[in-house]
């Protein structure tokens, strides 16, 4: 127990940097200078303001120089990071899969948070998160329930063509259909990450349970607010995490049944 508590204090700190790169990344600045500072008044914030969520409630919410108001987004992050660390550590523990499947999940946090804010996707995330992960899948292939190196770099080639080719060609196709953008090729790039991460098998699960969520969320969002366009790339990223969690134990269920296994 002690345990899973320390892997969620670590899980808010690290929340508190996925603030800065949300904050950072989408103006192009240096996520690691200067300090963090109030985005009103531009004076930097003490370290005894900067503690994770405790900071946020014992300021009321606000800069303690000048008042304005701090979004409660930040705390949301942080408290994001601690369920995150504890989950996955409580799940997989200390193993490649874990360190690998969290890293991934806070990159999508940060992804989600940017393409609610600004409708962008950037490839400072997406980019890096394709090479790293061809890597981790040649160095750990049990990531992919491969045993040789060359069988996890395949298996996450494939998943990244997959992921990028599928959304590519349901994008082109969409934009012929309905005559105007369907789909942003921020989440092309985002669907590849994610793929060579979790391969092509993940890559359909994710497919499936984002179009499934972002459709339920996009026809309650026009009923109630009248909104046309919401962001795919927040519901790519909850259909990838539920992947790690149900999507490969449902599969083999499926086979199962299906009496192919
Ligand atoms: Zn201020």
């Amino acid at each position: 127990m002690a345990e899973v508590i320390l892997a969620a204090l670590l899980g808010a700190c690290v929340g508190s940097f996925l603030n800065v790169c949300i904050v950072r990344l989408p103006e192009d600045r240096s996520i690691v200078f200067p300090a963090s500072h109030c985005v009103a008044c531009k004076k930097p914030i003490r370290w005894h303001d900067n503690i994770p969520v405790l900071s946020y409630v014992l300021l009321r919410g606000r800069c303690r120089d000048c008042r304005a108001g701090i979004s409660w987004v930040y705390p949301a992050v942080e408290l994001a990071g601690a369920a995150l660390f504890a989950l996955f550590y409580t799940t997989f523990g200390l193993t490649p899969a874990g360190v690998v499947y969290l890293s991934m999940a806070l990159a999508l946090l940060v992804e989600t948070v940017i393409d609610m804010r600004y409708q962008i996707i950037p490839d400072e995330i997406t980019l890096p998160g394709m090479v790293i992960g061809l890597i981790v899948s040649t160095v750990w292939p049990s990531l992919h329930g491969s045993e040789v190196w060359w069988g996890g770099a395949l298996a996450s080639l494939a998943g990244l063509l997959a992921g990028g080719g599928f959304l590519y060609l349901a994008g082109t196709l969409a934009e012929k259909i309905l005559k105007k953008e369907a789909m942003g090729g921020g989440d092309v790039k985002l669907l590849a990450m994610i793929g060579a991460v979790i391969g092509w098998q993940g890559v359909l699960w994710t497919v499936l349970a984002s179009s499934f969520t972002g459709a339920i969320a996009g026809l309650t969002l026009r009923w109630t607010t009248g909104e046309e366009r919401i962001p795919f790339g927040p519901y790519l990223a909850l259909g990838a995490v539920l992947y790690i969690f149900f999507g490969q134990s449902s599969i083999r269920w499926y086979i199962q049944m299906i009496g192919l296994g």
